[in-house]
């Protein structure tokens, strides 16, 4: 294993912005990881751990410190009756594992059919879409914990698993994930919860889905709604959507009648914010010099070519003020910044 200098990170993100890593190495094995580990600490360089660059925005300085690219790769599973335990390692594909297993017929992971990244970045992030979140599936998460320099098996409870949070970024820096094992299903059901699966199923004349068409029908409606990576520069969502009391909702929803909730519990209330930013703050489709909103969804903040973190900074500090002067509210982003 080679540890590089100064490696530009714009080509391992999917906004395509950044500056060079000071050091750099792939990891494809557990000794490679001890390795690069071991340098870190020889030269007291931070580390940040990168899959495959989906969910952050480098600097236009870089990062002074070693970028640890995870591609350990390898899946395997065992059979307990109608359940499966998989467990893949940390530098698999996300998507193309989700494929995997719909193909083999196991139930779980279908709503989260076509979300780039890896399989190491899921539990951070406690990724999700279309009412499905990978703490769901999540059984097992094995990773080395870099400040006691021991390897640790962190059970689905112990991940303190929220909304897009989880104890591994809570404790940023702390744990690298080495593999994840979910637990699946043979004869799993289907989650319709969705206004919008429910919609694209009516439209295809579809009563009982089969597994293999959950997945179909999930990358089609993303495919409608999120920019093809190929063309744009992204990181998805670049901002969480809104959780507020139920008497604020109360509040915005006499100002703005047709705003779209959906009740967390009795107290809490979820507001999807492209709503807000769409039809409240005309931010949908915006563009200025390099950088922009998409066209289908104003919460996806896009690099037209040649953007520089500054303008996406800039853009989301003025989306994030336009959301308080409107609403009041405050708003976190959800893509990382690493500098
Ligand atoms: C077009 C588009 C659509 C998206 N849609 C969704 C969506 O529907 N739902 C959703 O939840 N997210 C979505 N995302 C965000 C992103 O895909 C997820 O957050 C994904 O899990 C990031 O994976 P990654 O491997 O690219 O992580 P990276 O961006 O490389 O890293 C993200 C974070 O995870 C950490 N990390 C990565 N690998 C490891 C590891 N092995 N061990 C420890 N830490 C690690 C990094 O240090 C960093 O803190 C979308 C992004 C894009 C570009």
């Amino acid at each position: 294993m080679k540890i590089q200098e100064n490696v530009s990170l714009k080509e391992y993100t999917t906004f395509k912005i950044g500056g060079p890593a000071k050091f750099f190495c792939v990891v494809k094995n557990e000794n490679d990881l001890i390795e690069a580990f071991n340098f870190s600490k020889k030269n007291k360089v931070p580390v940040f751990v990168l899959g495959g660059g989906s969910n952050i925005l480098v600097a236009d300085e870089g990062y002074q410190g070693l970028v640890i690219k995870m591609e350990m790769t390898g899946i395997v599973h065992a059979e307990d009756g109608d359940v499966v335990h998989v467990t893949a390692m940390a530098g698999e594909d996300w998507d193309k594992f989700v494929e995997k297993m719909v193909g083999m017929g196991f139930y779980g992971l279908e709503n989260l059919s076509g979300i780039p990244g890896t399989v190491g970045a899921s539990p951070v992030q406690n990724i999700g879409a279309y009412g499905v979140e990978a703490k769901d599936t999540i059984e097992l998460v094995y990773v080395l914990d870099m400040q006691k320099d021991e390897y640790k098996t962190f059970t689905n409870n112990e991940c303190k698993f929220d909304y897009r949070n989880s104890i591994f970024k809570e404790e940023e820096g702390r744990y690298v994930v080495l593999s994840v094992t979910f637990k699946l299903n043979k004869k799993g059901r289907l989650n319709f919860g969705y206004k919008d699966i429910q919609e694209a199923f009516a439209v295809k004349r579809i009563k009982v889905p089969t597994l293999k068409q959950m997945r179909e029908i999930v990358l089609d409606i993303r495919s409608r709604k999120l920019p093809d990576l190929r063309k744009y520069g992204t990181a998805g969502s670049f901002f969480k959507n809104v959780i507020v009391s139920s008497a604020k909702a109360q509040e915005l929803l006499a100002k703005y009648p047709d705003m779209i909730v959906h009740a967390v519990n009795n107290k809490k209330v979820k507001i999807p914010l492209a709503w807000i930013l769409d039809h409240v703050c005309g931010f949908r489709g915006v563009k200025k010099g390099n950088v922009g909103t998409y066209q289908n969804q104003a919460l996806v903040l896009v690099n037209f070519g040649n953007a520089t973190a500054k303008e996406i900074i800039d853009l989301a500090q003025k989306m994030v003020d336009k959301v308080f002067e409107e609403t009041g509210i405050e708003i976190e982003t959800e893509v990382e910044y690493l500098n």
